[in-house]
């Protein structure tokens, strides 16, 4: 019966969605990534080029001067946090020139955008209008889709299964030593059951450094909690419990079971019927590079999260329940970001690799329907190119301004001074990068040093380029695929 009233509320907010939007499109754009693929920076690039424009010549309807005006509009959504972008925006652009603060939990922002058509036999039809509604969520959540699909029983074999592996185990020891000291039939005690949350999520986040850059670590919320930091929903962990037979009451196991339970039907479900399941359309950040420099493991991992994103988009018949929630979605583009950490000789190399890893990911996920698309992209281009010459060598490098601070190479970095980056070539074959981990970063102004994950400041901007527009890599393409069609 709850299903029936579910459905139900879907239909009618579908129907309300597609009144509203019949005489001028409305788009429901879905931006995520995992923390630290560059949602906020990519979301406020979109809505400034959209609102102040900038060198976009793959961006049709833009580049052709059909585009009257774009601008900021109340969000539909009373419930759900806007998206702060002018504030990112004055970090971005500030004296002081720093990243703006990283996506924690759900935010929306409505653009409205004035736009000419063109005619169908010919001549142009001005008045028309796009609303488009950006809802940012990070991708952690997007991946507890999953877990619609497993009980308890499922789930604590699957994880515990799952940490197992040369990269996994040394993270997950502590954990699971102290899970092999649980007895699931105990009487329930809540000390045990945070200790055992504590050092689980520890082990979540522990596959979230530089270094690892593991994808594929739900429950979403335990690393990224929105507004549940601290709640008692997430005070639970996957348990060794028997293959057949309940829980008796007031164990331990039943205990866990209950607020896996609960964190199933008052997190998860909400998240995917209120929000995932209106979505028209969807990009996918990816931090490519990250899992390149990590190393095979770090990869395959990318791939396995790749796959889950696409089947949380089949239309599928995998359980009633998750195919009532999944959108409708017609175009989805995953786009590899902070490609200006390459020479754009290896740009399109960057693309081949992730389109290699989607095509997978599509026929594992055996996936259809929606237009997929991949880019390789930087919403914020930070660095510039440029030669050096070693020996008898030309280098191609990269220049920018290091972010203060500790390197993670060991350097310190303090000035306004920029430095070259000698960002090693990605193989041709993306197979063999795939194999091997692709890209391996050198310096050659500073004492060589591992500059593989040094991370550059944004941008200074020229006086000129005020209102700020920001320099990128291909986010003209990534709008035409996006919301090119909506404007013709
Ligand atoms: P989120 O967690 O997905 O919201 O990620 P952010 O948008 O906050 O980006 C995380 C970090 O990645 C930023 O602080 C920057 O250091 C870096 N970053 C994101 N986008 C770009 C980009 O286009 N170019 C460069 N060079 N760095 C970027």
């Amino acid at each position: 019966f709850e299903g029936l009233l579910e459905e139900a509320r879907i239909v009618a907010r579908s129907l309300a969605d597609a009144a509203a939007s019949t005489l001028d499109p409305t788009i429901r754009l879905g931006v995520t990534g995992l923390s630290r693929a560059g949602k906020t920076v990519f979301l406020t690039a979109l809505v400034q080029a959209l609102v102040h424009g900038g060198r976009l010549p793959a961006f049709r309807a833009y580049a052709q001067g059909r585009i009257a005006g774009a601008r900021l509009a109340p969000q539909p959504d009373d419930a759900v946090p806007r998206f702060e972008v002018e504030t990112h925006l004055r970090a971005l652009t500030g004296p002081d020139r720093t990243w703006p603060e990283s996506t924690r939990r759900i935010s929306e922002l409505r653009v409205v955008v004035d736009f000419e058509s063109r005619g169908f036999f010919s001549g142009t039809r001005p008045g028309r209008r796009l609303t488009l509604d950006i809802v940012d969520y990070p991708g952690e959540w997007l991946l507890d889709l999953a877990l619609l699909g497993q009980d308890f029983r499922t789930w604590s074999a699957r994880t515990i299964l799952s940490s197992d592996g040369p990269t996994r185990t040394p993270l997950a020891g502590p954990w699971r030593a102290h899970l092999a000291t649980i007895d699931p039939l105990a009487a329930e005690d809540e000390s045990v059951a945070r200790e055992a949350a504590a050092r689980f999520t520890a082990y979540l986040r522990a596959g979230r450094a530089d270094r690892v850059a593991l994808s594929t670590l739900p429950p979403g919320r335990f690393l990224m909690p929105g507004d549940l930091e601290g709640s008692p929903a997430l005070t639970f962990a996957p348990l060794e419990i028997p293959a057949e037979g309940d829980a008796p009451s007031g164990s331990m196991w039943s205990m866990m079971e209950r607020r896996y339970e609960a964190y199933r039907s008052h997190i998860v479900r909400p998240f995917f019927r209120d929000h995932f399941a209106r979505l028209d359309r969807q990009v996918v950040l990816v931090d490519a590079l990250a899992a390149l420099n990590a190393g095979p493991e770090a990869v395959a991992d990318l791939e396995a999260a790749l796959t889950d994103v696409l089947s949380a988009f089949r239309h599928g018949q995998n359980s009633w329940l998750s195919s009532l929630f999944r959108p409708r979605v017609d175009r989805l583009l995953f786009a590899a970001t902070k490609a200006d950490h390459l020479h754009h000789t290896s740009h399109d190399r960057l693309e081949a690799i992730l389109r290699r890893l989607v095509g997978r990911a599509i026929e594992k996920a055996e996936f259809s329907g929606a237009a997929v698309d991949v880019v390789a992209l930087a919403a914020v281009r930070a660095t510039r190119e440029g030669t050096v010459r070693q020996g008898r060598e030309e280098l191609p490098v990269i220049i920018g301004v290091p972010e203060r601070g500790e390197g993670s190479g060991g350097q310190s970095f303090d000035g306004d001074e920029e430095i070259a980056v000698f960002p090693g070539d990605l193989p041709a074959d993306p197979e063999i990068a795939l194999r091997s981990g692709g890209y391996r970063g050198r310096a050659v102004s500073e004492a060589d040093g591992d500059l593989r994950f040094v991370k550059f400041r944004p941008p200074l901007l020229s006086a000129t380029d005020r209102p700020a527009t920001l320099p990128h890599i291909r986010l003209d393409r990534t709008l035409e695929f996006l919301i090119g069609d909506a404007l013709t």
